[in-house]
């Protein structure tokens, strides 16, 4: 798995206070090891550096522990060839995790401090070495293997035990180092009976209960030999919605490329959202509507899922109910290679940023 906790040595902690109406900011730095000091250890003593960033007093009991109630975000930072580092589409993780506090009736945090906090993050992780160098061999599959800074923003609640909302959260962001996020020997997904989001329920906001069934999900589908598992709606329980933590996309025969229209049980990606618009910027004719299982199983010609951590992974086939849907012979389809080509060329700074995507640290 990609997601190690090679924890970066600094984090951020800030905490809403109620009287004052104000977030008390704080700096936790564990230690001062550089990575290239941490590279030199064996492995037992990195592993013990490593779980000691990840300890910081905070209230066990609370409404995060015992009732989900916490919420996140996922950003990447990407090395460019010039040495730069830059945040990709970070106001739009901001607005989101605002949008994911307020779902809570939490006192949502401020988007000016969230961008604020993301940039002296990495400066400060960035000055102890722990940002990885741009390496041009990167380039020669398109960025497929390459390495960005994983940054995770997270909401967590103060000390409660009786059923209720946050009214002093913390904040905190922490951060890693990530390749890709698929590995695995296909590229295969399934349907699911499960059910991962309701209309009225919390699918549009990025919080921890969500995950409770897309991580039960995800587990049987990989154990019956699937990469990907892919949920359907839960009222007529035929119109696909998205994958376990990422979007989908199908390219029809006709040319069109559909995306599930966003309602409250889809979660409205920030990579979903950036391959709409790199699409349309080639042309492709864009969807955002309902697309039922039974017009995949019939038109579609290329499918791929889409999120911060998944880039933009193509989808050979879809199974459902006991039978395999095949998109383009199993390879990985034109479309969805040139999306991700734009993307992480943007990201990486080998394409122009002719959106403007970048914030530079
Ligand atoms: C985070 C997430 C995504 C992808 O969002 P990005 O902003 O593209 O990373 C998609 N679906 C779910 C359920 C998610 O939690």
């Amino acid at each position: 798995m990609a997601f190690n906790l090679a924890m970066y040595p600094v984090s951020y902690v800030a905490q809403f206070n109620p009287a004052a109406g104000t977030w008390d900011e704080q700096w936790f730095q564990a230690d001062s090891i550089t990575l290239a000091e941490l590279s030199a250890m064996d492995d037992a003593k990195r592993a013990e550096v490593y779980a000691q960033r990840n300890r910081f007093p905070l209230p066990l009991v609370n409404y995060t522990t015992q009732y989900a109630l916490g919420c996140f975000e996922g950003m990447k930072a990407y090395p460019h060839k010039d040495g730069s580092l830059s945040i990709f589409r970070p106001d739009r993780n901001a607005k989101r995790f605002y949008d994911s506090m307020k779902g809570l009736y939490a006192p949502p945090f401020p988007e000016d401090l969230y961008l604020k906090a993301s940039v002296e993050f990495l400066k400060r992780n960035r000055e102890l070495g722990y940002v990885p160098a741009y390496d041009p061999a990167w380039e020669k599959d398109n960025f497929a293997g390459a390495s960005a800074v994983y940054v995770r923003p997270f909401m967590y609640s103060e000390g409660a035990i009786g059923i209720g909302s946050s009214k002093a959260p913390y904040v905190i962001i922490c951060g890693t180092t990530v390749s890709s996020y698929f590995k695995g020997a296909n590229s295969k997904a399934v349907i699911t009976d499960r059910i991962r989001a309701t209309p009225k329920g919390t699918g549009w906001i990025k919080c921890a209960s969500n995950y409770v069934v897309s991580s039960l999900a995800k587990k049987e589908a990989e154990e019956a030999g699937f990469m990907e598992v892919i949920f359907l709606d839960a009222t007529d329980r035929k119109y696909i919605e998205e994958g376990s933590s990422c979007n989908i996309f199908f390219r029809l025969k006709s040319g069109e490329l559909v995306t599930p229209a966003l309602g409250d049980t889809i979660l409205p990606g920030i990579t979903r959202s950036s391959a709409i618009d790199i699409a349309r910027g080639e042309g492709v004719k864009v969807t955002e509507r309902k697309i039922s299982i039974q017009e995949v199983a019939k038109k579609c010609v290329e499918c791929f899922v889409t999120g911060t951590a998944a880039g933009v992974t193509p989808i050979e086939s879809v199974t459902w109910k006991g039978k395999e849907y095949v998109f383009n012979g199993r390879k990985p389809g034109e479309l969805g290679a040139k999306i991700q080509a734009i993307l992480k060329g943007t990201q990486y700074g080998s394409v122009e940023d002719s959106r403007g995507w970048n914030l530079t640290v």
